[in-house]
Protein backbone atom coordinates (compact mmCIF):
# COMPACT_ATOMS: atom_id res chain seq x y z
CA UNK A 1 0.00 0.00 0.00
CA UNK A 2 2.08 2.82 -1.41
CA UNK A 3 1.04 6.59 -2.84
CA UNK A 4 3.95 8.43 -4.62
CA UNK A 5 2.51 12.21 -5.03
CA UNK A 6 -0.48 13.78 -4.52
CA UNK A 7 -1.48 16.96 -6.50
CA UNK A 8 -4.65 18.52 -6.55
CA UNK A 9 -6.74 16.09 -8.18
CA UNK A 10 -5.37 12.59 -8.35
CA UNK A 11 -2.77 10.57 -6.49
CA UNK A 12 -0.25 8.05 -7.61
CA UNK A 13 -0.44 4.89 -6.36
CA UNK A 14 2.05 2.23 -6.67
CA UNK A 15 0.95 -1.08 -6.31
CA UNK A 16 2.27 -3.14 -3.79
CA UNK A 17 1.56 -6.25 -4.72
CA UNK A 18 2.40 -5.59 -9.54
CA UNK A 19 4.35 -1.99 -9.14
CA UNK A 20 2.23 -1.16 -11.47
CA UNK A 21 1.80 2.57 -11.27
CA UNK A 22 -1.67 4.06 -11.31
CA UNK A 23 -3.26 7.85 -11.29
CA UNK A 24 -6.70 7.73 -9.17
CA UNK A 25 -8.57 10.50 -9.50
CA UNK A 26 -9.74 12.11 -6.25
CA UNK A 27 -13.32 12.28 -7.41
CA UNK A 28 -13.38 8.62 -7.49
CA UNK A 29 -12.13 8.13 -3.88
CA UNK A 30 -14.26 8.20 -1.10
CA UNK A 31 -13.64 7.27 2.72
CA UNK A 32 -15.31 5.43 5.24
CA UNK A 33 -14.97 1.67 4.59
CA UNK A 34 -17.87 -0.73 6.05
CA UNK A 35 -16.79 -3.31 8.28
CA UNK A 36 -19.80 -5.39 9.35
CA UNK A 37 -22.24 -2.22 11.03
CA UNK A 38 -19.62 0.03 11.52
CA UNK A 39 -17.80 1.92 8.76
CA UNK A 40 -14.53 3.06 9.54
CA UNK A 41 -13.78 6.56 8.75
CA UNK A 42 -10.10 6.22 9.15
CA UNK A 43 -10.09 4.56 5.82
CA UNK A 44 -9.70 5.08 2.39
CA UNK A 45 -10.50 2.16 -0.50
CA UNK A 46 -8.42 2.53 -3.70
CA UNK A 47 -10.10 0.96 -6.56
CA UNK A 48 -8.49 -2.45 -8.16
CA UNK A 49 -5.18 -2.15 -9.21
CA UNK A 50 -5.96 -2.57 -13.30
CA UNK A 51 -2.99 -4.85 -14.12
CA UNK A 52 -3.67 -7.29 -11.43
CA UNK A 53 -7.05 -6.02 -9.52
CA UNK A 54 -5.41 -6.32 -5.95
CA UNK A 55 -7.38 -3.67 -3.84
CA UNK A 56 -5.25 -1.50 -1.12
CA UNK A 57 -6.66 0.73 1.68
CA UNK A 58 -5.14 4.04 2.86
CA UNK A 59 -5.46 3.91 6.69
CA UNK A 60 -4.89 7.78 7.91
CA UNK A 61 -2.44 7.56 11.03
CA UNK A 62 -4.57 7.47 14.60
CA UNK A 63 -4.72 10.71 16.44
CA UNK A 64 -2.80 9.36 19.50
CA UNK A 65 0.05 8.26 16.88
CA UNK A 66 3.11 9.33 18.47
CA UNK A 67 5.99 10.69 16.19
CA UNK A 68 7.26 8.98 13.76
CA UNK A 69 10.87 6.69 14.70
CA UNK A 70 12.71 7.61 11.72
CA UNK A 71 11.63 11.06 10.17
CA UNK A 72 11.78 11.42 6.43
CA UNK A 73 11.54 7.90 5.90
CA UNK A 74 9.21 6.65 3.43
CA UNK A 75 6.96 5.60 6.01
CA UNK A 76 7.02 9.00 7.79
CA UNK A 77 6.57 10.99 4.41
CA UNK A 78 3.61 8.36 3.25
CA UNK A 79 1.75 8.60 6.96
CA UNK A 80 1.91 12.60 5.78
CA UNK A 81 0.44 12.16 2.55
CA UNK A 82 -1.95 9.64 3.91
CA UNK A 83 -3.45 11.87 6.31
CA UNK A 84 -3.21 14.85 3.31
CA UNK A 85 -5.30 12.91 1.15
CA UNK A 86 -7.63 11.69 3.87
CA UNK A 87 -8.44 15.45 5.20
CA UNK A 88 -8.82 16.35 1.63
CA UNK A 89 -11.59 14.00 0.62
CA UNK A 90 -13.28 14.57 4.08
CA UNK A 91 -12.94 18.52 2.89
CA UNK A 92 -14.66 17.61 -0.48
CA UNK A 93 -17.52 15.53 0.98
CA UNK A 94 -16.21 12.78 -0.56
CA UNK A 95 -17.67 10.59 2.25
CA UNK A 96 -19.22 6.75 2.59
CA UNK A 97 -23.33 7.76 2.95
CA UNK A 98 -23.58 6.29 6.34
CA UNK A 99 -21.00 8.81 7.51
CA UNK A 100 -22.93 11.77 5.46
CA UNK A 101 -26.33 11.19 5.73
CA UNK A 102 -27.32 14.65 5.33
CA UNK A 103 -24.48 16.07 3.73
CA UNK A 104 -23.19 17.43 7.07
CA UNK A 105 -21.19 14.66 8.13
CA UNK A 106 -17.58 16.09 7.41
CA UNK A 107 -17.30 17.31 10.92
CA UNK A 108 -17.47 14.13 12.38
CA UNK A 109 -14.51 12.16 11.15
CA UNK A 110 -11.02 13.20 12.45
CA UNK A 111 -8.59 14.25 10.06
CA UNK A 112 -5.38 14.29 10.08
CA UNK A 113 -3.91 17.22 7.37
CA UNK A 114 -0.90 18.46 6.83
CA UNK A 115 0.55 21.12 8.32
CA UNK A 116 1.81 24.05 6.76
CA UNK A 117 5.63 23.29 8.54
CA UNK A 118 5.32 19.66 7.47
CA UNK A 119 4.63 20.61 4.05
CA UNK A 120 7.57 22.94 4.22
CA UNK A 121 10.09 20.82 5.59
CA UNK A 122 9.09 17.77 4.36
CA UNK A 123 7.44 18.35 0.71
CA UNK A 124 9.49 21.58 -0.55
CA UNK A 125 9.18 20.28 -4.29
CA UNK A 126 5.48 19.42 -3.43
CA UNK A 127 3.47 16.54 -2.28
CA UNK A 128 5.63 13.55 -3.42
CA UNK A 129 8.11 11.14 -2.42
CA UNK A 130 10.89 10.81 -4.19
CA UNK A 131 13.01 7.20 -3.77
CA UNK A 132 16.03 5.39 -5.25
CA UNK A 133 14.79 2.92 -7.42
CA UNK A 134 16.27 -0.23 -5.82
CA UNK A 135 14.33 0.83 -2.75
CA UNK A 136 10.65 1.29 -4.63
CA UNK A 137 8.79 -1.81 -4.64
CA UNK A 138 7.90 -2.07 -1.35
CA UNK A 139 6.38 0.20 0.89
CA UNK A 140 6.62 -0.59 4.80
CA UNK A 141 3.62 -1.88 6.36
CA UNK A 142 1.65 0.13 8.58
CA UNK A 143 -1.06 -0.43 10.98
CA UNK A 144 -3.56 1.49 11.69
ZN1 LIG B 1 -1.26 -4.40 -9.30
Amino acid sequence: MAIHEVTVEDVLQRCARCGSGNRLSLEALEVGVARREDIDDGLVQLPPCPACRSTEFLIRPAESEPEHPAPGSFGHLHRLLVGHVHAKLVERGRLHSVLNPKGGGAGKVAVRPLSQEARERWFPQGLRIEMPPDEQPRAPEESS
